[in-house]
């Protein structure tokens, strides 16, 4: 079938190169004119494991190709799916701009005659669909056809492409028949794994997962609080609980709070959808207002221990909100080095790939160094912290970072370590609800 994609970002380049991937023939179409050059080349703009292996392979197939003119995008292409960005805005509803700007584009464009699928990839509130029903209508003289889809899409960074191509479940909300048995094609690989619904109902599934989520993620927050504090083990009570299928164990992983371009943003926009209807979203402010002061554990744990933080140096192991991306956006790193440098702090920061993304925030400077390496980075440190779990971390001898540390204390965001080795290499250790070791 014939793919438009509209916005290159995370979701539209990973969708443009599974579909092209899966046999269909892909056009993608962006504003950013830097990001398009990249992808010509065969080169990814952003860091996702296997992206550019697939996407140098679709070139070469002649199944993807990138353009900056839309009237090329809607000529070439049946179904149109919008993967722009969604961003919170300061109250906390979601900015729907670009997608209004981009389905205006395409009801500006599209000759008489033709038929388009619109499918609303991006996250957005429920009832979008209608808007845009109605901005097409506005905007296309020409009467042209168009029928709107829900397909909202749930890959995480890091995996995406894995998640792309081996979905628990692909939500097509749909009206008409036509757009329907459209879809149902298109993804035919994974026929199996499709859920048909009504557009509203596929909105409110995507934010209801990613709320889902979050709140276990806080859940799990706050009984690793309570472990701490009398003696138990937060992993063994997440086990405990997993092990219930019901439950499951999959995001019951106690840390500092999530982050990422995801969670934050459609859990307050979830709430701010609640609120408009008059319903009572307290559950998930607290899901929002717990993660938020999350990250101060750490700090305060660093201040405990060190006490006058002025001057003093420390390591940071993962700047990215997640392993294997490069995407810093609101991630717990941003807050804890916001507040470290309003401390004084002197900072040796290392990530595998989100450095250069975090040097456009945070410049280097003679408070902020970005190290070569994990262990270029806590020489002479008189604290680590590790905030992001990045697997090659995991990987480096306990003794080795001992040696070079100037203090052996570790503040370990994500558990990361094995505590009782940690103990036993007499590190001053600090875990998340590892009441046991503290
Ligand atoms: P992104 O910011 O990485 O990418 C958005 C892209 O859209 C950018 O390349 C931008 O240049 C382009 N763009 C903006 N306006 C445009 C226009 N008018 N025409 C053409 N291109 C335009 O965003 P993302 O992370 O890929 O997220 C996109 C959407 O998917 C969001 O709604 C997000 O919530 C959702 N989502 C993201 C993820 C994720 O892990 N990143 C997962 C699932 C869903």
């Amino acid at each position: 079938m014939k793919v438009g994609i509209i916005g290159t970002g995370y979701v539209g380049i990973v969708s443009g190169v599974c579909f092209a991937d899966m046999g269909h023939q892909v056009v993608c179409f962006d504003v950013d004119q830097y990001k398009l050059s990249l992808y010509r080349q065969g080169k990814s703009a952003i860091y996702e494991p296997g992206l550019e292996e697939l996407l140098a392979k679709n070139i070469a197939a002649k199944r993807i190709h990138f353009t900056d003119v839309i009237t090329e995008m809607i000529k070439e292409s049946d179904v149109l799916f919008i993967c722009v960005g969604t961003p919170p805005l300061p109250d906390g509803s979601a900015d729907l701009s670009q997608v209004e700007a981009a389905v205006r584009e395409i009801a500006e464009n599209t000759p008489a005659g033709a038929y388009k699928v619109i499918v609303e990839k991006s996250t957005v509130p429920v009832g979008t669909h209608k808007r845009l029903k109605n901005i097409t209508r506005l905007y296309n003289k020409s009467q042209a056809k168009f029928d709107f889809v829900v397909n909202s899409e749930f890959l995480k960074e890091g995996d995406a492409i894995h998640d792309f191509l081996h979905p628990d479940r692909i939500v097509i909300g749909a009206e008409t028949e036509e757009a329907k048995n459209l879809m149902i094609e298109l993804y035919s690989t994974f026929k199996d794994k499709i859920l048909i619904t009504d557009p509203s109902s596929a909105e409110i599934i995507k934010y209801a997962s990613n709320s889902f989520l979050a709140t276990k993620i806080s859940f799990i927050n706050m009984v690793a609080d309570l472990c701490e504090k009398t003696g138990a083990d937060v992993s063994l009570v997440a086990e405990g609980m997993g092990l219930d299928k019901r439950i499951g164990r999959a995001f019951l992983n106690a840390g500092i709070g999530y982050g990422g371009s995801c969670f934050p943003k459609d859990v307050k926009a979830f709430i701010h959808v609640m609120e408009q209807y008059g319903i009572d979203a307290s559950i998930l402010q607290s899901v929002d207002s717990f993660n938020t002061q999350r990250f101060h554990r750490m700090i305060k744990i660093l201040k405990d221990e060190l006490w006058i933080l002025k001057n003093k140096h420390i390591a940071m192991w993962g700047l990215a909100f997640k392993p294997n991306t490069d995407d810093i956006r609101e991630a717990p790193s941003i807050k804890i080095v916001q507040e470290l440098l309003d401390a004084g702090v002197i900072l040796h920061l290392y990530d595998p790939a989100a450095m250069e993304n975090f040097q456009k925030l945070f410049p280097p400077s003679d408070r902020v160094h970005y190290a070569l390496s994990p262990l270029e980075a806590v020489e002479n440190a008189e604290a680590l912290l590790l905030v992001t779990e990045w697997a090659e971390f995991k990987k480096i001898p306990i003794t080795k970072f001992y040696e070079k540390m100037k203090l052996p204390v570790v503040i370990d965001g994500r558990n990361l370590f094995p505590a009782e080795d940690m103990i036993k290499h007499n590190f001053r250790y600090f875990p998340i609800g590892k009441g046991k070791v503290l």
